[in-house]
């Protein structure tokens, strides 16, 4: 089976003086078999390891390039986020789908990077409004996991996350059948796709509050969330993990 995860998700937000927020966490002691991990922007990526020393709480990167080292202005190689203290790295979020163009064959290359430098990836996938009207949610996802996948993944590397782009940062989320439909597609998807499916980790993602995480947590074939908005408050981030 897999084991739980709670991600955080800070975007672009948080400073130094939110780092306090680790020790917060830390004192509430997430139960055995469940991970916390904090996915801050890259510049408190080192502090926030620093500051986690010693408690279970992982540090990741919000995105990777595909590429090891080069003439790329502006961007980090997986091998940097790992150097910084980084154990995993979110790729192709929505956000950087729409903002920077991203599509599946350059989020399946950023995810074999960050598995060549011992990261564990978080493919992030999921439908938009106007697909899910339109009866092509499935489609959408099977073509995202289908693209978005590079050789090598497993269940030790590799974290899925479902994401609807119209749950994300709007207080709405999708029904309790709805999301287990799509986990339920997802872990069949993976069946032909990874030889240790059933243990890859499959994340719901899209306006988790402490209020809703236990029914999520409940849905079969979801092992955990990744968190927007209420990880950037240590009271609702522990409140969520204390439901996983
Ligand atoms: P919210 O939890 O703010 O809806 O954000 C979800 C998300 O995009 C996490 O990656």
């Amino acid at each position: 089976a897999p084991r739980k995860l709670a991600a955080g998700n800070w975007k672009m937000n948080g400073d130094r003086a939110a780092l306090a927020q680790i020790d917060a966490l830390a004192a509430a002691q997430p139960a055995p078999g469940c991970d916390v991990l904090i996915c801050p922007p890259a510049t408190l990526i080192q502090p926030m390891a620093a500051r986690a020393a010693g408690t279970s709480i992982a540090v990741g990167g919000q995105d990777c390039h595909a590429s090891a080292a080069g003439a790329h202005t502006g961007d980090i190689s997986a091998a940097m986020l790992r150097e910084a203290g980084a154990s995993h790295v979110i790729l192709g979020h929505s956000e950087r789908r729409a903002d920077h163009g991203e599509t599946d064959a350059g989020v399946a290359a950023k995810a074999a990077a960050a598995h060549a430098a011992g990261l564990i990836a978080i493919i992030c996938l999921g439908e938009t409004e106007a697909q899910r009207d339109a009866g092509e949610t499935l489609a959408v996802i099977g073509a995202q996991l289908a693209g978005s996948l590079p050789p090598g993944a497993g269940a030790a590397n590799t974290v899925i996350a479902y994401e609807p782009v119209w749950a994300i940062g709007t207080g709405r989320t999708p029904g309790i059948d709805q999301i287990a439909e799509v986990h339920r597609f997802l872990r069949a998807g993976l069946q032909g796709r990874v030889k240790d499916a059933a243990d890859m980790a499959l994340l719901y993602g899209g306006s988790v509050k402490p209020g809703n995480a236990a029914e999520i947590f409940a849905i079969a074939d979801v092992d955990g969330a990744l968190v927007g908005g209420a990880s950037l408050k240590a009271e609702d981030f522990g409140g969520i993990i204390a439901a996983l």
